[in-house]
């Protein structure tokens, strides 16, 4: 009797922690380099075979995506679009991206500015990092260059780009995010329904984890890298977190990071350390990231606000002490560890 008790509680416990799933239903993950960055696919399903065969599509789809976006690669289109006043955007992936990128150059009134090419390559900040002793631009160069960036000086006629006043494409606060949502895209076409993508810290989740319950995902501490500062508990939406700790290099003891204001032509100084975006789409999550960063937490609440499905999460030091703010659609509570947990309010 009691042996059949303790088999059918062992049953009820392996049918609610499976979440009903198949049998075999099991976590399958790869991790490669990509976009200068690390790229985790990971996913559930009971098919080993069909796994297999998704890895070996995404990372290729991965790498065929990266090319079209990169304004590093000599042969890219992106590269043959900056040497134009005029271009004919053919590909209609390029061609969505580049409208939606100058869609919220607009709402953020040029906080994200996809026509930054010049200002970018001028303070060269990763290759720059890697130096001795790194040089910051001239105050004169830097005016110079500001002269041709803006994205009003990007326009879009049927599939015409025109960059006016000598104004060049960089796609880098954006592509990642619209490739995460290319491969989430190939990902919900292979019926795979409980996922993770994460693209340098550009995540899209879907379903849930193992099929019962929501995906954590951490916030690196920016102060300690090694460390996380929360955990957010979501499912069905994107995540991205753009911080100044990563890609920077420090001169005169101050610190010159990769997210340039477009108004100042300098690294962005408004007091915050790391932002994380929650939205419907990674596209959208990584253009706002970076727009809300260079707002700042004041200004990148208010703005939130006006949005239902958009959310952030700032960190910052405030004498000193590490300070979280969020927009009012999260749920935030301390853990004994002293970590934040964040939900998204039902
Ligand atoms: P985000 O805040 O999302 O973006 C910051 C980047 O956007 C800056 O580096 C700059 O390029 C641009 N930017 C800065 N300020 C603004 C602004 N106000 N508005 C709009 N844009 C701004 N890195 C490598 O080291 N090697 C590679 O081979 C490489 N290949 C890449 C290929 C692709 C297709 C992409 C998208 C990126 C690649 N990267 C590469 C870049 C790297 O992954 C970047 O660090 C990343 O794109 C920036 O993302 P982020 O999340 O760190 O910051
Ligand atoms: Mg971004």
């Amino acid at each position: 009797m009691l042996r059949k008790k303790i088999l059918s509680i062992l049953i009820l416990f392996l049918f609610v922690f499976s979440g009903c799933k198949a049998k075999g239903y099991q976590k399958y993950s790869q991790t490669r380099l990509a976009m200068g960055t690390t790229l985790t696919v990971t996913f559930f399903t009971e098919d080993k075979k069909k796994a297999k065969a998704i890895f070996d599509e995404i990372f290729l789809l991965a790498n065929q995506l990266e090319q079209l976006f990169s304004s590093r690669n000599p042969h890219g289109t992106i590269k043959k679009i900056n040497q134009q006043s005029q271009y004919t955007l053919s590909d209609p992936l390029l061609l969505t991206t580049i409208k939606q990128a100058l869609k919220i150059a607009q709402l953020t009134e040029g906080a994200f500015d996809p026509s930054l090419y010049h200002l970018i390559s001028l303070w060269d900040i990763e290759n720059q990092m890697q130096k001795k002793d790194p040089k910051i631009p001239l105050p004169s160069a830097i005016e110079k260059v500001l002269l041709k960036t803006g994205y009003q000086n990007l326009l879009i006629k049927n599939n015409q780009l025109f960059l006016n006043n000598q104004a060049a494409l960089d796609l880098g606060a954006i592509a990642k995010g619209k490739i995460v949502d290319q491969l989430a895209k190939y990902l919900d076409k292979e019926a795979i329904s409980d996922y993770f993508i994460n693209g340098g810290g550009d995540i899209a989740v879907k379903g849930l984890f193992g099929g019962f319950r929501k995906w954590k995902i951490a916030i690196t501490n920016p102060y300690r890298n090694q460390e996380f500062l929360g955990v957010v508990n979501i499912s069905n939406v994107a995540i991205v977190t753009s911080g100044n700790y990563e890609r920077f290099f420090i001169s005169n003891n101050q610190r010159f990071h990769h997210i340039l204001d477009p108004k100042t032509g300098y690294p962005a100084n408004t007091g915050i350390d790391s932002v994380t975006v929650i939205a419907n789409d990674a596209t959208t999550a990584d253009a706002m990231a970076t727009a809300l960063f260079v707002m700042g937490e004041k200004k990148g609440l208010a703005f939130t606000e006006n949005y239902p499905h958009l959310e952030v999460i700032f960190f910052q030091k405030k004498q000193g002490i590490i300070t979280m703010s969020h927009s009012s659609g999260i749920q935030a509570s301390k853990q004994q560890n002293g970590q934040w947990s964040f939900r998204l309010k039902e």
